[in-house]
Parts: structure tokens; C-alpha cells; sequence
């Protein structure tokens, strides 16, 4: 059973949220504050969290950063504000989704069953090439030994490159992979995502190759010769 940690001070938004995603056999724990949020999450482990923005005591956005320090897990964004600043913030500091209040509870649902879906399809297939292992328990991108600090959408990229050595990926095709809206995100976005996934790899490996190399005009692949 998939378990939910959900970070909402609101009870009425929280307790219908609780609802539709126990009916649909998820398991949730509910926290109130940011910082009860983080509590839970040194205690147990979860699959996925859904975190709203304006809590009482910190920042959703906040809360993400702290959470990044230390876990991979998905985390989809609660708001009231719709702004297009806030959904590039929350995703640049590695939230996987978005969602605007007022939404459906079900359209949650829906996001939470589609992200669970991609992080179990990408689970599937342990990887290993060369200096470079996926460790699909962890969620980590182990290079030469190191751990690698990614983030959601930089493993789920390096998960895709790694399991399709030297296919070359359109930018399109590597939207449908790592992300769970992809009409919601433009290319460029995808760019800024491998570019920061390359400078990660690079400073794992200074004075390698470049392991994830540009074809211009088709898009990115990874070339294990250059492992
Ligand atoms: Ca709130």
C-alpha cells in the first residue's frame, strides 16, 4: 500500500483529501506544520508527498528544500496563489507536480496515482553501467562509488538515459518519462533539468567526459562510452 505523507494546516481541505486517497487504498499520514511534516518523515518512510505552500509555520517551499537535503521521494505542490513564479519556484527546488486550489480532490488523486505509477515503472529494472549504478531503493544515482544529490526529475532523466544506453531522446520523449504533466512543461524546462543533472555528473567525475551529450537538433543520449 503506497503511503502519503500530506503536509495541509487546512482540516476541511485536508480531511476530503484524506478521504479520496484512503478510498483509493493509498495510506496517509496527515501533518498540520511544516515542521510536524518533517517529523514524520524522520520516523517512517513514505512514497510520495503532497505539500501545501502557505503552512503556519514555513514555507511549503521550505519544507521541500529540507526534504531534498536528505530524500528523493516525489512531492506535489498545494496552492492558492496561481502564479507562474510559484510553479517554476516549486519546481526548480524539485516538486514534481502542481496543483492550484481550489482543485478536485480526485484531480490530486489522479496526479498521485500517475506519479506512483512512473516511480514504480522506473523501479522495475535495477541498472548498472560501468562507474555508474541506479539504486532503485534508494532512489540514488551512485557514480564511482559516490551518492549523487539528485533531485526527482534529475534521477527519473538519469534513470531513462541509464536503462537506454545511446538512444537518443527528443525532448519530448523525455517529458513523457520524467514528468508526470508534460503539457504543463515546456522544453526548456527539460533542458534545465539535464543541464543541471550534467553539472552533477561532472562534479562527480571532474575532467570526464561529458556523459550525457547534446544531438543537435534531435535531442540528448546517453553515451556510456564516455563512462
Ligand atoms: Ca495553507
Amino acid at each position: 500500500m503506497p503511503r502519503i505523507l500530506l503536509v495541509e494546516d487546512e482540516p476541511a481541505i485536508a480531511d476530503t483529501l484524506v478521504y479520496v486517497l484512503e478510498s483509493e487504498c493509498h495510506q496517509v499520514s496527515h501533518a498540520l506544520t511544516g515542521g510536524d511534516g518533517l517529523g514524520l518523515l524522520e520516523k517512517s518512510s513514505y512514497d510520495l508527498v503532497i505539500l501545501d505552500v502557505g503552512l503556519p509555520d514555513m514555507t511549503g517551499f521550505d519544507v521541500c528544500r529540507k526534504i531534498r537535503e536528505k530524500y528523493q521521494l516525489p512531492i506535489i505542490f498545494l496552492t492558492a496563489r496561481d502564479g507562474e513564479l510559484d510553479r517554476v519556484l516549486g519546481l526548480e527546488i524539485g516538486g514534481d507536480d502542481y496543483v492550484t486550489k481550489p482543485f478536485s480532490p480526485r484531480e490530486v488523486a489522479a496526479r498521485v496515482r500517475a506519479i506512483l505509477r512512473r516511480t514504480s515503472a522506473v523501479q522495475a529494472q535495477p541498472v548498472e553501467s560501468k562507474g555508474l549504478t541506479i539504486d532503485d531503493s534508494t532512489k540514488r544515482v551512485v557514480c564511482d562509488g559516490k551518492s549523487l544529490d539528485l533531485t526527482a526529475h534529475e534521477f527519473k532523466l538519469a534513470a531513462v538515459f541509464l536503462k537506454y544506453p545511446g538512444q537518443v531522446f527528443s525532448r519530448d520523449q523525455l517529458l513523457d518519462h520524467a514528468w508526470d504533466d508534460p503539457g504543463a512543461v515546456t522544453d526548456r524546462t527539460v533542458d534545465a533539468h539535464v543541464k543541471s543533472l550534467r553539472a552533477k555528473l561532472r562534479a562527480a567525475r571532474p575532467g570526464a567526459e561529458e556523459m550525457i551529450t547534446t544531438r543537435r537538433g534531435l535531442g540528448y543520449a546517453y553515451s556510456p562510452e564516455n563512462d
